[in-house]
């Protein structure tokens, strides 16, 4: 407070003005953090609902939630309960040992998830590690070989980073796991070509959230479901950022009619809190992994897996389902210059440019105080929490043609 006291005191006195607190801060960051995410565009305090407030006082609404991870928006009153409540009990416990968060969680996540009596629940830490823990499943078939989409995104970590189509992300760091083979997502003859008796498993996003919101048909995804079931291989969902109830479904797979072999969730799960899973479908699959095969200290700790079931309570009781699909409607169809198409469904969207620079736009969009992402070079992506309504998400659409022409006057 003294600081900015001081900062008051000489306005207006012909002394220089004193940088913002968010860019002394920025300034920390870039000679405190390895530079992986370069420099970040405002330092964040707080929010709440679906409103966040930067260091120096500025509100944005937040249409991006965390990149769809604040399924209750900040400060949501049953989270923050849960949570605390818990971390009165217990926050950590070990593998050891186990909870009863974690087994209702495991529970919950199977019933909603339709899985048959014998399935089971892996909890992790991320979506990442989810994956990792899927691909070690996918060894114990015996076999090696994943086919994996152009296009995907399923993490950084080696084993999930080979899975992962950006040759920038990966070449890096080759080699990686070896016999991981990509198609492009829609194919119907290359994925015919690609599984055989060799394939352990196809992975797939129901809709690629990173390569900007593509959603495969669902016609692919039953085809994955055959040509997996008759070759004897896995079909392994990723659903870390369309699960939980993004795209309006608790699942985005299900409205395709079918049921993998196994599941992963993360980003959305906790509300905030670190949580990933990885779901197993039936007693065969899920009895690939044996004791002593997989592990972790933090995943399925009770303070992630209080969170996660009171965003599951959350979601039922206030109907955040039915609201996805209706707000979200609101992005379906935009008629506004500059913008060519939209993509998505539910809260998962993204609007397609033309001849506007996505970053640009973002830029614009922040300083009039939403928050958006430039998911690919002409394309935003939006994935506001759960709980938006329709009037925050018309102070957007109302926003956005003044928006596009700001940012193209500057392109
Ligand atoms: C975010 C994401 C991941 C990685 O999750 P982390 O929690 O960042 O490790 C994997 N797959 C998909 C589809 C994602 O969107």
């Amino acid at each position: 407070m003294s600081a900015d006291r001081s900062t008051d005191t000489s306005e207006g006195r012909g002394v220089p003005e004193v940088a913002s607190k968010g860019t002394g801060l920025l300034t920390r960051y870039a000679a405190s953090m390895v530079q992986v995410f370069g420099t970040p565009q405002i330092v964040l305090a707080s929010g709440q609902g679906c409103w966040v407030t930067d260091i120096d006082g500025k509100r944005y609404l937040d249409l991006l939630s965390g990149i769809a991870v604040n399924a209750l928006g900040y400060g949501h009153p049953a989270l923050v309960q849960a949570v605390s409540k818990q971390a009165e009990a217990a926050i950590h416990i070990s593998n050891f040992f186990t909870s009863e968060p974690a087994i209702q969680l495991a529970e919950r996540l199977l019933a909603l998830a339709g899985a048959p009596t014998g399935s089971g629940v892996f909890f992790a830490n991320s979506g990442t590690e989810a994956n990792e823990a899927a691909i070690k499943l996918t060894r114990r078939t015996g076999r090696s070989r994943i086919i994996a989409m152009e296009g995907s995104f399923h993490g950084r970590s080696t084993g999930a980073l080979a899975l992962t189509h950006k040759a920038a992300y990966r070449e890096p760091f080759e080699p990686l796991i070896p016999d991981v083979h990509f198609v492009p997502p829609g194919d119907a003859d290359a994925l015919r070509v690609a599984v055989d008796g060799q394939t352990a498993a196809v992975f797939v996003e129901p809709i690629q959230g990173e390569a900007g919101i593509r959603e495969v048909p669902a016609g692919y995804l039953r085809l994955a479901r055959d040509l997996t079931r008759r070759h004897g291989a896995l079909l392994v969902l990723d659903e870390i950022q369309t699960g939980v109830g993004r795209t309006g479904d608790w699942f985005a797979h299900t409205s395709a009619g079918i049921r993998p072999d196994a599941m992963t969730l993360a980003k959305g799960l906790g509300g905030g809190v670190p949580i990933g899973a990885l779901l197993t479908y039936g007693p065969e699959v899920t009895g690939l992994l044996t004791a002593g095969q997989h592990g972790t200290t933090f995943g399925g700790n009770p303070l992630a897996c209080a969170a996660g079931l009171a965003v599951l309570d959350t979601i039922e009781r206030d109907h955040l389902l039915e609201n996805a699909t209706r707000v979200g409607a609101l992005l379906g169809d935009l008629n506004v210059p500059g913008v060519s198409a939209t993509r998505g469904r539910g809260l998962l969207r993204a609007i397609e440019l033309s001849g506007i620079p996505a970053p640009l736009v973002m830029q614009e969009a922040r300083d009039a105080g939403f928050i958006v992402n430039a998911v690919t070079p002409t394309a935003l992506r939006l994935a506001p929490p759960l709980i938006i309504t329709a009037d925050e998400l018309g102070g957007f659409l109302t926003a956005l043609p003044g928006i596009l022409e700001r940012a193209q006057a500057l392109s």
